[in-house]
Order: structure tokens, then C-alpha cells, then sequence
């Protein structure tokens, strides 16, 4: 695009993109979460610009999709350019926990539509494209700096242009952080906290070329099967974590979830080696690697983990996805989360926008159900989740507002670790686990003896 610099008040001839004065909503990351709540508001005719700070595609971490983020695939209109795509459809997930082994399997619980394993570059981009396609105003390498909320009608965000080298500002009515795990606003709130609990997780991962991979019955495959035999997610715990096996259609995504101490002090290459031995020990993992290469460079930590907001949304702002809160993701419910949530805050915006003396109200509401998903996948993901920012409430009755699918689902994946006995305790108190789980005909996770490979 070429256009004018923007340096204050003064425009000047250029070749990098001109970013508007001002508009309705500014949307900061372009992630899952930023991109689809641009895309439906694009789509109800608001005014959207959206900043991000990489150029696309960039790198992301969170290949493993459960089936019901199709329903928000469907609402943003993105569905099928994802089934264009050719993401390997995988058939449901293999636990291998504290040395029971479970195996669920999607087409049970009566999903018609896929699980996929998706290379986030690739799957983001589609979804920042389809909201460009929508009418969104998409910028990258556009970096938001500081969120200035203290005046009366209007949102400030100053942003640094990289392409440009420029600092600016734009004007909006609402601001919505979709920033992920730098969490922008929250932090210049001060309202983003860590979780007090024992469980402080650091994620370690990496890729592999030319790894195996296990089908659903246990036994494990070449990646020149992967069009006859849909692989599974594997999941196995170990003494100081658990590990994640993820087949991709030119590599596959391994990574480890483990205690920070277990990394305190260690530099890359003490990181590489720690990670390259620890998969090494591992029974099942080991042979399904033994003829893959480890690529190198490709290894990738995440510490600073799991964390919520005290205060995700205002009446002039709305944070979203990981810049709301962060749980271990085990139960693949990240990208699921930022869908949810950019689906609720576009309800709340269009809502404000039309009626904006109830503001308050609408931010409010949008809190509430976002607190209630998280606190359901805290529930599911963590044992111990302690008592902070978890309304028990509002688990209990978002579970009975679900889908019984994929309430159904959920009870079956936390059946195959030792982390969820909350979640089915809150299940049971919402009178759910007996009339979903434990009549004649519910679907279980299935126990399997041995894999075999
Ligand atoms: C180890 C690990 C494994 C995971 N596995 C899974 C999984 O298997 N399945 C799953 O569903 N989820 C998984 N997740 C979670 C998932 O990756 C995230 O929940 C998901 O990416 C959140 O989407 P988002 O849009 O909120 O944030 P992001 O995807 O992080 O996107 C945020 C965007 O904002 C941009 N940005 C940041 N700061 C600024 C700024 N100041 N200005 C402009 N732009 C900015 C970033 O460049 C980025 O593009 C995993 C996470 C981790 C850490």
C-alpha cells in the first residue's frame, strides 16, 4: 500500500502504509483471538483496524484443535477456506497417564467434523486474511505501546509503525487487547496475576522431521500414512510433567510441560540438551522418535504460565484469549478460548456501540461468560486450581448451558489424567455427571492395555 507517513499532525509522501486517525474498535494481536473479533465486526459493518506486531506468518506454538472450534470457524465464515487447506485431520487423542493408558475418540461422541493438527503460521494467517477479506484494516509490524483510557469519549493507543520507524496514535471508541501472553492492557492495569498455586509450568517444545506417529488403535505409523491412518494426539505424563506429541503434515510438534524449577539457571544449550534427554527417557516417546531429526533451532520456551485477569473488560476495553488468562494446555482448549471469547466481546461491542449509555452493563455480562470459560478450563486443566479468580457458580452453570456433546467429551478427557477430579466434582454438583456420564449409553475414554509400537 502506499501512502503517507504519519508524524502527528503532519502527512508526508511514502511508501509504507497509512494507519487512519481513528476508527470504531482498534484491535491489538492478530492471533486467533484478535482475528476473529475483527472479523465479526468487520462483518456487522464496524469500522476495524487491527495492529499487529509480527509480519504474518509468523511462529506459534498450539497445533492441536478440538472439534468444536468449528462453530467458530462457522460464525466468522472462515470455515471453508481451513477445509481448502488440507490440515492432517487427526481422530481423537491417546493418554498415556501415571501409566494408565485411555484412548478417546472423537467419532464416538458423535463429532462429524474433524479434529485437526494445524502449523499455527499457516492456520493464523488464514484467519488475519479472512478478517482483512471482511473489511478489517490490517497492519503489521505495527507494535501498540501504551493504551490511554482516561479520556471521557475516546480510546488512545499509541503505536511504534516498524516499517515506517514512526510513533503514532489512533483514536477509537473501544479497544480490544488481543495481544496473547504479553498481555498489554492487563499489565499496564495491573491486573494480570499469576496463579497461586503450586503448579508454576514452564512449556519446552521443538520440532522433529520424519517422527512416527500413533493411529487410535495404539499402534504407530510412518508420516507417509498419514493420508490412510488419521494419527492421534499423544499425551504422556512423566515424574516431572508431561509431553505432547503432535504430527504435522512436514513435521511434528513435541514438547514437554514441567516445573520451573526443573530449568532454573539452565542457558539454550543446557535447555536443549535437558529437553533432547528428557524425551529420550521416555518409553513410548523414544520409539516413535527413534528414526526423526531433531531440527535444529527450532527450540521454543514459554515460562511465566498460567496467569488470569482480575479485570478483562471495561467499558472501553475488552482483553481476549492469552491476553486475558493463560492455562496449561493440556485439554487443547487455548485456541478454543480465544474463539469463545472473541465471539462473546463482538456480541458486547456491537451491543455498546448501538447502546452506549449501557456500556457498563454489556462489558459486565462479557466479563461473566469469559470468566466462566476460563474457570471451566482451569477446572479441567489443573488439579489444583485454588481459590482465585474460580467462581464455581459460574462453572457450574455454564456447564449446564453447553453443548451435552462436548460437556460429555471434556468429562471423558478428565477421566485420563489425575489434574480434573475439580472439574468433576463441579459437574457432579451441577447435577450433570450422572445424567451425561454415567447412564448406560455415555461415552467413556476407553482403557487400553499396551501400545503397541
Ligand atoms: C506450550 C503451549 C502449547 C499449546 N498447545 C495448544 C494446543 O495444542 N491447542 C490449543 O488450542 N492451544 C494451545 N496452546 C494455547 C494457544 O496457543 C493460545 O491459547 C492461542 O494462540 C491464543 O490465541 P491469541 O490470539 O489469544 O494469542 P496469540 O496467538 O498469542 O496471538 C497474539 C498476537 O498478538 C501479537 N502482539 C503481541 N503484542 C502485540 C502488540 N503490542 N502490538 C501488536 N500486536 C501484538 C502477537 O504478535 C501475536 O500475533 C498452547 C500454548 C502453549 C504455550
Amino acid at each position: 500500500m502506499t501512502g503517507a507517513r504519519d508524524q502527528g499532525d503532519r502527512v508526508q509522501k511514502t511508501d509504507f502504509p497509512v494507519l487512519p486517525r481513528r476508527c470504531d474498535v482498534v484491535v491489538i494481536g492478530g492471533g486467533p483471538a484478535g482475528s476473529s473479533v475483527a472479523a465479526l465486526l468487520a462483518k456487522a459493518g464496524i469500522e476495524v483496524v487491527l495492529l499487529e506486531k509480527a509480519r504474518f506468518p509468523r511462529n506459534q506454538v498450539g497445533e492441536s484443535l478440538i472439534p468444536h472450534f468449528w462453530k467458530f470457524a462457522d460464525l466468522t465464515g472462515v470455515s471453508e477456506k481451513i477445509e481448502r487447506e488440507g490440515f492432517i485431520t487427526k481422530a481423537g487423542g491417546i493418554i498415556a497417564w501415571d501409566g494408565n493408558i485411555h484412548q478417546i475418540a472423537f467419532s464416538r461422541f458423535g463429532y462429524r467434523r474433524p479434529a485437526l493438527h494445524v502449523e499455527r503460521d499457516r492456520f493464523d494467517t488464514i484467519l488475519l486474511r479472512h478478517a482483512e477479506s471482511l473489511g478489517a484494516q490490517v497492519y503489521e509490524q505495527v507494535s501498540a505501546k501504551q493504551i490511554d483510557l482516561n479520556h471521557e469519549q475516546q480510546v488512545v493507543v499509541h503505536y511504534h509503525n516498524k516499517r515506517a520507524d514512526t510513533k503514532s496514535r489512533i483514536a477509537c471508541r473501544i479497544v480490544v487487547d488481543a495481544s496473547g501472553p504479553s498481555s498489554l492492557l492487563a499489565n499496564q492495569l495491573s491486573t494480570r496475576r499469576l496463579i497461586s498455586s503450586h503448579l508454576k509450568f514452564i512449556a519446552l517444545w521443538g520440532y522433529f522431521k520424519n517422527a512416527r506417529y500413533l493411529g487410535l488403535d495404539g499402534k504407530s505409523y510412518g508420516p507417509e500414512q498419514l493420508t490412510e491412518i488419521q494419527p492421534a494426539t499423544f499425551v504422556q505424563s512423566y515424574k516431572d510433567g508431561w509431553i505432547w506429541h503432535i504430527i504435522l503434515r512436514n513435521t511434528t510438534s513435541v514438547g514437554t510441560v514441567i516445573h520451573t524449577d526443573r530449568l532454573k539457571g539452565m542457558d539454550n544449550s543446557g535447555r536443549k540438551r535437558f529437553f533432547l534427554d528428557t524425551l529420550n527417557s521416555m518409553p513410548y516417546l523414544q520409539k516413535l522418535l527413534a528414526p526423526a531429526k531433531f531440527i535444529d533451532g527450532s527450540i521454543q520456551f514459554r515460562p511465566d504460565y498460567s496467569y488470569y485477569s482480575t479485570q478483562p473488560c471495561g467499558a472501553k476495553y475488552y482483553c481476549i484469549g492469552d491476553a486475558a488468562g493463560f492455562v496449561d494446555p493440556i485439554y487443547s482448549h487455548g485456541v478454543q478460548n480465544a474463539f469463545y471469547n472473541a465471539a462473546t466481546a463482538a456480541v458486547a461491542i456491537r451491543a455498546t456501540l448501538h447502546d452506549p449509555k449501557n456500556r457498563e452493563r454489556y462489558s459486565r455480562i462479557c466479563q461473566s461468560r469469559m470468566q466462566q470459560f476460563y474457570s471451566f478450563s482451569r477446572s479441567l486443566a489443573l488439579g489444583d486450581y485454588g481459590e482465585d479468580s474460580i467462581n464455581r457458580e459460574l462453572v457450574k452453570s455454564f456447564m449446564r448451558s453447553m453443548p451435552p456433546l462436548e460437556l460429555e467429551l471434556m468429562l471423558a478427557a478428565s477421566e485420563a489424567t489425575n489434574r480434573a477430579d475439580n472439574f468433576r466434582r463441579l459437574a457432579h454438583d451441577a447435577g450433570l455427571l450422572a445424567e451425561l456420564y454415567e447412564g448406560p449409553d455415555s461415552c467413556k475414554a476407553e482403557r487400553m492395555e499396551a501400545l503397541e509400537l
